[in-house]
């Protein structure tokens, strides 16, 4: 970490502090009881006041008091979301703020928009949530095929449909869905829309019960005749001129695939620091056994290493302006596996001891596998990757 800046270093540090006190423990509490924490939860309105880091941790850009947004250091952001996920990734995913949402108004929507919509978390008196709903019971990898129909009836849009999976959208005071305007043309019929959470005919249906990463809430929710105003479809009619809408979620999928790598790293560092400290501790002091031990860490470090130096890749190409798709699957593709790796050779080292759910490597075993699918499987990495460089057909 010695090569970063000296702000960046400061707020690793922070962000450490609070992992430690706040987003640890809560994480394994969340993971014990199958519930994320409450909205009112402390740490969310402290999180909420100190707006300005959040909002990092989470991939989004620094505001100045007057809430306007001031330049975006996506690398930055990153490296305090993999620190983060090494204190917990559920609980960092349900830190107050825009979330995956934020991401898709920053490919999407028009300045004027942006302003609107991030304007709630200028409120620092509670914490406020925003979400992204692409997903439905019918259309995980293969977002083309989303159903939720989008009807214009004046100046108004009116969705019907369903989504699932929808990460924080039960506390999130507005969702970007993504929906249709006619299902037979694929993806140019793609429109995304802001709907707030207090529309009628928007109804939870259930929060899951997940594997892992239980600090945050994954959603299911219907929309029935749900009416937005015209102004709330994301970058205009004229954004979706051309195929630039599904264009606008891939570009949405392309900053926030890179941070589901760092936060894998952050989990594989986690691991990796538990079974260090427990060869430190309970090995013999020298020997075949600690020698080999600490060979196979050192694997485990070569392995975050390069996922960071992945991810960083793809967000420093995002920064820069360049198409970083390819980047950002390369580091999808290759994140998860590495880290579940990490977790499992972590658990070997440690032992019987590790397998017990009152330590973390089982919690956290758990955690990591939910990374693999969220963003786009492995299968789906290598199909986007074919794509971009031998011109896969697109109808795989
Ligand atoms: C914890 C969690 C949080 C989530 N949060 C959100 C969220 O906030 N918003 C949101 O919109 N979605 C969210 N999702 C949904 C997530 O993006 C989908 O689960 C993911 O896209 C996979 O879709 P699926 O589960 O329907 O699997 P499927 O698409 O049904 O895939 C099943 C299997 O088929 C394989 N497969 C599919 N297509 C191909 C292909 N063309 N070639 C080869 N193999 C293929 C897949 O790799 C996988 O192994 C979340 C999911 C989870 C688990």
């Amino acid at each position: 970490m010695t090569r970063f800046d000296q702000r960046t270093r400061e707020m690793i540090e922070e962000v450490r502090e609070l992992g430690r006190t706040y987003m640890r423990p809560m994480g394994l509490e969340s993971d014990r009881t199958a519930d994320p924490p409450p909205v009112d939860h402390p740490f969310y309105l402290l999180c909420a006041r100190q707006g300005g880091l959040v909002s990092r941790v989470i991939g989004e850009g620094e505001r100045n008091e007057g809430g306007e947004a001031l330049a975006w250091r996506p690398v930055r952001n990153f490296l305090l979301g993999e620190e983060s996920a090494y204190w917990d990734r559920g609980v960092a995913l349900s830190l107050p703020g825009p979330g995956i949402g934020g991401a898709a108004l920053r490919s999407t929507a028009t300045p004027e928009q942006r302003q609107r919509f991030l304007e709630v978390f200028t409120d620092h008196s509670r914490a406020h949530w925003g979400a992204m709903a692409m997903t439905e019971p019918g259309a995980g990898s293969d977002v083309a095929r989303i159903q939720t129909r989008a009807r214009k009836d004046g100046d108004e849009w009116v969705l019907n449909g369903q989504k699932m999976f929808c990460s924080n959208a039960a506390r999130a005071d507005w969702v970007v869905v993504w929906a249709t305007v006619d299902a037979s043309l694929g993806r140019e019929g793609h429109r995304a829309f802001v709907v707030e959470r207090s529309t009628p005919g928007f109804e939870i249906l259930k929060i899951e019960h997940k594997m892992g990463s239980r600090g945050y809430e994954t959603t299911s929710f219907v929309l029935e005749d749900a009416r937005v105003p015209a102004e709330n479809l994301l970058g205009g009619e004229a954004f979706y001129e051309s195929r630039r809408g599904f264009k606008g979620a891939m570009a949405t999928f392309n900053t926030t695939r890179p941070l589901h790598v760092a936060h894998g790293v952050g989990m594989g560092r986690a691991a990796h620091d538990f079974a260090l400290d427990v060869v430190r501790s309970d090995y013999p002091s020298q020997g075949r056994r600690r020698r080999r031990a600490l060979e196979r860490l050192g694997e485990i470090r070569r392995g975050l290493q390069t996922a960071r130096l992945m991810y960083l890749h793809a967000v420093y190409l995002a920064k820069a302006g360049q198409s970083n798709a390819l980047e950002a699957s390369y580091a999808k593709l290759y994140a998860p596996p590495v880290v579940l790796r990490a977790v499992a050779t972590a658990l070997d080292i440690v032992g019987e001891a590790g397998v017990r759910n009152d330590r973390m490597l089982e919690k956290l075993y758990r955690d990591v596998k939910i990374l693999d699918i969220g963003e786009g499987t492995q299968q789906v990495q290598r199909v986007v990757v074919a794509r971009q460089l031998l011109d896969f057909p697109r109808d795989v």
